[in-house]
């Protein structure tokens, strides 16, 4: 399974954000042991690394008071460009303004010299595109209760203005109770007048919504969010996302054609599936809305557990 970047897109649409990609052939330098602000307000020890994405790396620190954090590091030299940093910043308004439980939380950001920093809430359990990997796919009972915290975060992220843009599974962080946190702002955009569309293309290929790549001059809204929902949900329960294949242009033509399958090698219940079909409507207008996917008889007709076990990262748990 893989969550590729979108490729370059071509010069006449708006491009597609990813910041300039530090060049893995010259990494640069890791951050201080003992990062410091610049104004010698906070002060955190770098423990471990816990991963690297598109701009930015990613370590476990310790505060003072030996609370455990997340801690992201930006170099400044990948902020040179007037685009770069806007960017940033948007991420860190928008991740900064959002408080919820199942939104890894954003504690604080500072710079010395080198870097920009970001403290969140750590979740050491990896995301669940790595619990997935080792799972192979969910039951229906785990993947409702994932799929409630996901569309809770979603609703809340909405009814502040806010659409995420890049919802997969390997942003779906986990704490150490199984619970689903929501990370990686770096896409997200802020709706500032009401009916506002967004043109910039992007996405995870996999994830994309139609609009976002077939209706550029109408621009995309939080539907977007919807569709990767509804592309999360298929994955979980399949074990791998519908529209999958080879190419990234191959992905985009079957995301044109709306042309998935679910397998015929197992049980997928006709709930889930018809969900997903509802979901994944090319017309943005015409999907449900979240109040009308948790209505749903996929989440109300089966149980939706209360909690997961920690076991359930390597084994089938037994919900009886
Ligand atoms: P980028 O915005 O550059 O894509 P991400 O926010 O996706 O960066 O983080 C990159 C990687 O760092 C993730 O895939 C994950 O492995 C790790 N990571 C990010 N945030 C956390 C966190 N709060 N707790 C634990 N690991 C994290």
């Amino acid at each position: 399974l893989h969550e590729t970047p979108p490729p370059k897109l071509p010069a006449k649409t708006p491009s597609s954000p990813p910041l300039p990609r530090q060049n893995s052939k010259t990494a640069p330098p890791s951050p201080p042991k003992v990062i410091v602000d610049n104004h010698g307000r906070v002060q955190f020890d770098r423990v471990g690394f816990l991963g690297e994405g598109g701009f930015a790396r990613v370590y476990e620190v310790k505060d003072s008071r030996n609370n455990r954090l997340a801690c992201k590091v930006v170099t400044k030299t990948s902020l040179k460009t007037k685009k770069a940093k806007t960017k940033l910043y948007a991420e860190i308004k928008i991740h900064r303004s959002l408080q919820h439980p199942n939104i890894v939380n954003f504690q604080d950001c500072f710079e010395d010299s080198e870097n920009v920093y970001m403290t969140l809430e750590l979740c050491p359990s990896g995301s669940l595109m790595d619990m997935l990997r080792r799972r192979r796919r969910f039951t229906e009972p785990e993947s409702r209760f994932f799929m409630v915290q996901l569309i809770g975060a979603c609703h809340y992220m909405h009814t502040h203005q806010v659409i995420h843009r890049d919802l997969k599974l390997g942003n779906l962080f986990l704490d150490a109770n199984m619970n689903v946190k929501v990370g990686d702002f770096g896409l997200a955009a802020l709706i500032e007048n009401p009916g506002e569309r967004k043109k910039t293309i992007c996405g995870t290929p996999n994830y994309i919504a139609p609009e976002v790549l077939f209706d550029t001059a109408n621009g995309h809204s939080f539907e977007v969010d919807t569709w990767s929902i509804g592309v999360i949900l298929y994955t979980l329960v399949v074990g791998r996302p519908p529209f999958q294949t080879k190419d990234v242009k191959a992905i985009y033509k079957r995301i044109r054609a709306n042309e998935y399958e679910f397998p015929t090698d197992r049980i997928i219940s006709s709930a889930v599936q018809h969900l997903i079909q509802q979901i994944l409507t090319q017309d943005p207008s015409q999907r449900p809305t979240l109040h009308e996917i948790v209505d749903h008889a996929f989440f109300t007709r089966g149980p939706v557990p209360s909690y997961i076990p920690t076991s359930a990262h390597d084994i089938v748990p037994d919900f009886r």
